[in-house]
């Protein structure tokens, strides 16, 4: 069997697969869960994996699912991933009348994407032509929201960092793997859908601030308060003068939200909690810029006479994808969606991801696929192109894959042999607690 000829096969089958693909990704789209708490949608793989005949461990991040095939020589292991969590977006018509969980980031397609290289690769026995082992990875809890609630799950020594692949990386899940790739839904005007490979994109740093004041009757005698949230609105405003000095090389972002202002309007708030990440495209710019961002945060507390106390937790690292895999996805893509629908060097996204985490410490792909309809995480959310998001993408993975591992798994092992992590597992667990600081 060719390479060409197994490529070929395995696409086939993913085309004979793709209505269950489809069902099983609109499943977990009806039951949304959110981070570290994606039990239903855990049961769901392990039962797919169940009937496919993979084995797997579980409790990888508190709700992970880790799968293996193993190849003919099992020289190296490559991770497909799939993330399990929803975002919280009340307004979403799918969203959980309760919890407001609603899958409007598309994590449900990257899982069944995951399950579809699964079903392909052994629907056609490719395993015994590959040189590698293949992890089908389901990893929990990729946003980085509910702060209040993970803090709680740290507490109690459930998990350590709010990502779910930071607290797999800990737990060594991601010990004996040497690459990772999964996709990720993206909006698009094209009709057709699109991809776009070798994205950058911002890491992060999290923060909790909380500004104390002294409360006192609104109208009365507003000269006994000292008001918390003028001391929030100030540090806000302190950030704002900074921005001029933002450089655009560093992509800063800081995007605040109050989630506690005040609780009677006729008292004087003596308490405003805010929750902000300041993200930044290096390492260095975000430990950089997040030190003069907390500088102004407590510049409006001082002015007011308040206090203020900021709480620094790592967030993610930025992206940084791996050029040979890139290029193998690009031919890959060239050949499955057409030139015109792919995008070799599309432009810096400044979002973020735990994705970043990983592309650290071992080469990644991570494409972008258009397909969807209204911004990520928002209620207008809506996969349009379900072909290019399940059927497409799915092939472009395990055409990839193939190229990676396929006879002896001599292209992987390349890319290895010239390849150094931007850190070691041990340098980045020591950089990530070095972002966590109590001011
Ligand atoms: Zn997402």
């Amino acid at each position: 069997m060719t390479k060409e000829e197994l490529k070929k096969q395995v696409c086939e089958a993913i085309d004979k697969r793709y209505e269950e693909m489809v069902a099983f990704g609109e499943s977990v789209f009806a039951e949304p869960e959110l981070g570290y708490k994606e039990t239903k949608t855990s049961a769901k793989i392990q039962k797919e994996f169940d009937k496919l005949g993979i084995p797997y461990t579980t409790g990888w991040g508190l709700t992970g699912v880790k799968g293996r095939l193993t190849g003919a020589a099992s020289k190296r292991t490559i991770a497909v991933m799939g993330e399990l969590d929803s975002v919280v977006c009340r307004r979403h018509p799918s969203a959980d009348p309760v919890t407001g969980a609603a899958h409007c980031c598309g994590h449900n397609v990257q899982v069944s994407d995951m399950l579809g290289v699964a079903m392909a690769l052994k629907d056609t026995n490719a395993m015994q032509y590959l040189g590698g082992d293949v992890v089908f990875f389901a990893v929990p809890s990729e946003e980085c929201i509910e702060i209040e609630y993970r803090e709680q799950l740290m507490e109690k020594g459930k998990i350590h960092f709010f990502g779910g692949k930071q607290e797999i990386i800990r737990q060594g899940g991601f010990d004996d793997i040497d690459a990772a790739m999964q996709m990720h839904v993206n909006p698009t005007d094209d009709p057709e859908g699109d991809i776009r490979i070798n994205a950058r994109c911002n890491g992060f740093i999290t923060k909790l601030i909380d500004y104390h004041g002294h409360a006192a009757h609104a109208a009365a005698a507003p000269h006994e308060g000292v008001n918390a949230l003028n001391a929030c609105m100030l540090g806000v405003m302190g950030v704002n003068a900074l921005r001029e000095t933002f450089q655009e090389k560093d992509h800063v972002r800081f995007h605040p939200i109050i989630t506690s202002g005040g609780d009677l309007v006729n008292v004087v708030p003596d308490f405003v909690r805010m929750e902000s990440y300041v993200r930044a495209a290096s390492a260095d710019a975000m430990k950089h810029y997040n030190e003069a961002v907390d500088r102004a945060l407590k510049a409006g507390a001082d002015a007011v006479g308040a206090t203020c106390e900021i709480k620094n937790m790592p967030g993610y690292l930025p992206m940084f994808q791996n050029q040979a895999m890139c290029d193998l996805l690009e031919a890959n893509s060239n050949e499955i969606f057409g030139k015109e629908h792919v995008d070799a060097q599309p432009p810096f996204d400044s979002g973020s991801t735990d994705m970043g985490d990983i592309s650290y410490i071992m080469p990644c792909i991570h494409p972008y696929v258009g397909s969807v309809h209204g911004a990520l995480h928002s209620a207008e959310f809506d996969l349009f192109q379900k072909e290019t998001a399940y059927a497409k993408t799915t092939k472009v993975l395990a055409m990839t894959l193939i190229d990676l591992l396929y006879a002896d798994a001599a292209s992987l092992e390349g890319i290895l042999k010239g390849y150094t992590p931007l850190m070691t597992k041990d340098e980045y667990l020591k950089f990530m607690e070095s972002l966590r600081s109590t001011k």
